[in-house]
């Protein structure tokens, strides 16, 4: 847990990632609370305009409902029998102070059932008007039992306020019910404005005050253009005289502007009151807020942000100089190397790894000759150079698996994974020669320093089991190098030296080989289970004077490492190429002939074009040449090159096979990618046939695999009967071995040849 989160504390992208988020997360709390916020506004405008509109609708019923009782006074006194005939000064009075009472009403009139004012409460002799144009009249005229009637707002014809107003009316019946007048009370409207006055309706807010036909009565603010007009058309207005209550929001038709309206009928007046609460108003609160907020939580978020990359930075920072120190404690900072503490990390590690494999390694301790000379000649800054090249130089000489440090000084050390004596004294060899070449210091006066180079060598397991032995006895047998004339590589262990040394003269003595006559090619047949010849293998020879006869198993690899290889695979191939032609000019059938190569080969520049002019010059056919290679060619480091060169190869027709199949990589994907024609089942499986129950299933395995892919089958080093039946019997149909023949000298092979020859053509289902 502890090593996770210091692991994640160890990436500085993590601390802006993590700002990022924080920054996400709040910015999206506040955006969902400030949105909460905005519903809260509105439910409470709501709130508002629901309360407001009950309390004004309250307030305007009671008085209107007192206005009405005064008016019925009026009625009485007019009508009413039990009260008998009144006199018109009576009356007068009645009407006054039913009038004076009711603060709201400007005054009390009554007319006739022409329209004429037979009585009003403002004078004892009423002034001569005549109201029948009037709707508060008419409406009483031509309906029965029409109540109390609200008029549309009017300017009083008399009177000194002539201000709007509305009258009430009643209806005045004489003793047969017909029509004989009407009572009637006038309303100011400004009336309603001080009673909706103190209301809080905010900048935009509107009160209304309308009937039920769409006439407005009242309108706070005032405008008095509103009065009179009708919002009957209005698309809102249906709601508003179909039930008694309710809250919508809407844009305004007087104004435009969009509201939350309330609204709620007056009793049963036909009267219904309107509170309008701009949203604009309603949200201005918070929107102020929001804004606030909205400025603290972007401030917020640029310092969090802020504080993540102040972090992150610094935590690069601190990363970059720990890398830093590392390199300084585990390189050399002079060449680039790894120093001493690398290499001996390194070292721990590729020992831990042999000694799991039980593989060799080899450590290869390197000093230079005299180097102190140049320090004390030229400067200290020309010994840097120097030793900056000598670095670069070794550094090419060996492969990636493998490490090159700097012990300090003029020391050098190479650990050397999978490396027997033959590679060790050969990558030793390459470091004296690539070392021994001339350095130029100091560029301008082109000085030129040519240095040799002491090696001592050391090889695990033989010569220590643990990393300081093995680094001791290579010093050791570096000193014995440098005693014993410099610019030699020494091996610690005399039984290595004398290798070493033999490997050397090997080398040397192969290289006169490939010049002289020293080499020559035996073929082994290729049969049937008839013991037909469909074939040969051409295996090279080498009968050196001094060193007698060396088997390939001995000089192969040594050609491989000193790069001989390529050299020798191709005097093979022309050589073969010839005795083929060569026997069949002399009659001797022989199907094809197989050649054993290596990646060397194919990393020649235009191998496959090398190959067409020697089957040329001995005009043969790309059918009768067989390359056999093993499973390594294909993994090798220039997998690439060696590609483009098989299908190179391909192309002209040649065909592949996989020599040793089973015992390398085993990849069965290659199989497809590459030309195979034929797999070889490795000696060493034929040769466990009967005794190894494995190598007996390994050989089927391959067989099987050939069959499957359509590969054709020979199986290699068969030498008995036994062998011969058990790959017969599970479907191998070609042999080579001692049990048909051994490698021959040509002439012993055409002599074979005659007796065996092909007579009928083989069925493959056989
Ligand atoms: P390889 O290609 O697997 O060749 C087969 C080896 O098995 C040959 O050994 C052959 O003499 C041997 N052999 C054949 N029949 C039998 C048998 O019944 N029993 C036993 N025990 N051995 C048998 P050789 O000629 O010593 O060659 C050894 C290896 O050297 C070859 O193995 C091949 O990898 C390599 N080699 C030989 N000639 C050349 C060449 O011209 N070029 C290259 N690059 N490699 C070559
Ligand atoms: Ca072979
Ligand atoms: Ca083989």
């Amino acid at each position: 847990m502890i090593r996770i989160t210091r692991s994640l504390l160890a990436k500085p992208a993590l601390f802006i990632f993590a700002g990022i988020g924080i920054t996400l997360a709040t910015t999206g709390v506040t955006a969902v609370s400030l949105y909460q916020m905005r519903l809260d506004a509105m439910a409470q405008a709501r709130d508002t305009a629901q309360n407001l509109v009950i309390s004004l609708q309250k307030e305007t019923e009671r008085n209107l409902d007192i206005c009405q009782l005064a008016m019925r006074d009026v009625v009485t006194s007019m009508t009413a029998p039990s009260i008998g005939q009144l006199t018109p000064d009576a009356r007068q009075l009645i009407a006054f102070s039913a009038a004076n009472n009711v603060r709201e009403l400007g005054a009390i009139f009554a007319a006739d059932a022409a329209g004429n004012t037979v009585l009003d409460s403002r004078w004892a002799v009423p002034p001569k008007l005549n109201v029948s144009d009037r709707d508060f009249f008419q409406v009483q005229q031509q309906q029965k039992a029409a109540g109390l009637y609200l008029s549309k707002p009017f300017v009083p014809r008399v009177g000194n306020a002539r201000q709007p107003s509305i009258a009430l009316s009643l209806r005045l019946d004489d003793a047969n019910g017909h029509f004989a007048g009407i009572v009637a009370g006038t309303l100011r409207l400004s009336y309603f404005h001080q009673l909706f006055e103190d209301s809080i309706l905010g900048a935009h807010g509107t009160l209304t005050l309308l009937r039920t036909d769409g006439t407005v009565l009242m309108r706070q603010p005032y405008r008095r253009d509103d009065i009179g007009s009708t919002l009957a058309g209005g698309h809102s207005f249906p709601p508003l005289v179909q039930s008694a209550h309710g809250t919508y929001v809407d844009v305004a038709v007087l104004d435009h502007i969009e509201r939350l309206y309330s609204f709620r009928r007056i009793g049963d007046y036909p009267l219904v009151v309107v509170v309008g609460l701009a949203t604009e108003d309603i949200y201005a609160g918070w929107r102020k807020r929001a804004f606030a907020i909205g400025i603290v939580t972007a401030m917020l978020d640029v310092l969090i942000i802020m504080l993540s990359m102040m972090f992150s930075g610094q935590l690069r920072r601190r990363l970059a100089m720990e890398r830093q120190l590392q390199t300084l404690a585990w390189f050399d900072a002079l060449t680039g190397l790894p120093n001493r503490a690398q290499l001996n990390k390194e070292t721990l590690r590729i020992l831990t790894d042999a000694s799991r494999n039980s593989s060799q390694f080899a450590i290869l301790f390197i000093d230079l000759d005299r180097f102190k000379r140049v320090n004390d000649t030229q400067g200290h800054s020309a010994g840097d150079e120097v030793l900056s090249e000598i670095a670069r130089r070794l550094r090419n000489c060996i492969r990636g698996e493998d490490v090159i440090g700097r012990l300090g000084g003029d020391e050098f050390l190479a650990v050397l994974q999978n490396c027997d004596v033959h590679r060790a004294a050969h990558l030793a060899a390459r470091i004296l020669q690539a070392l021994y070449q001339p350095i130029t210091v100091n560029a301008k006066y082109d000085t030129r320093i040519t240095l040799s180079a002491s090696i001592g060598v050391s090889l695990y397991p033989y010569d220590g089991q643990d990393a300081d032995t093995l680094l001791r006895n290579a010093d050791m047998a570096m000193y014995k190098a440098k005693s014993t004339g410099r610019n030699q590589v020494h091996f610690y262990a005399p039984l290595y030296e004398r290798q070493a040394k033999e490997q050397l003269e090997l080398e040397i003595a192969l290289q006169r080989a490939l010049q002289g006559s020293a080499l020559s090619v035996a073929y082994q047949p290729k049969v049937d289970v008839t013991g037909t010849l469909h074939g040969a293998e051409a295996l090279v020879r080498w009968n050196d004077k001094k060193l007698g006869i060396v088997p390939p198993d001995r000089f192969i690899a040594i050609a491989e490492e000193s790069g001989l290889i390529a050299e020798l695979d191709a005097w093979v191939l022309n050589e073969a190429c010839r005795q083929l032609a060569e026997w069949r000019a002399e009659g001797i059938d022989v199907a094809n002939i197989s050649v054993n190569v290596c990646a060397a080969d194919f990393k020649r520049p235009d191998y496959a074009g090398f190959i067409a002019s020697t089957l040329q010059a001995h005009g043969l056919e790309p059918a009768d040449l067989i390359l056999e290679m093993t499973e390594r060619v294909l993994f090798d480091e220039s997998a690439d090159d060696i590609r483009t060169s098989l299908d190179a190869i391909h192309a002209l027709g040649i065909a592949l096979s996989i020599d040793d199949f089973g015992t390398g990589y085993s990849s069965l994907s290659y199989l497809h990618r590459f030309p195979v024609k034929e797999l070889k089942i490795d000696r060493s499986f034929v040769r466990g046939i009967g005794a190894d129950a494995m190598a007996e299933s390994l050989a089927q395995t391959v067989i099987n695999i050939g069959n499957v892919l359509k590969l054709s089958v020979i199986a290699e080093g068969v030498e008995t009967p036994g062998q011969r039946d058990f790959l017969h019997h599970h479907g191998c149909l070609m042999y080579q071995g001692y049990l048909y023949s051994p490698p021959l000298q040509p002439g012993d092979f055409a002599r074979w040849a005659e007796t065996h020859r092909q007579q009928t053509p083989i069925s493959e289902s056989g």
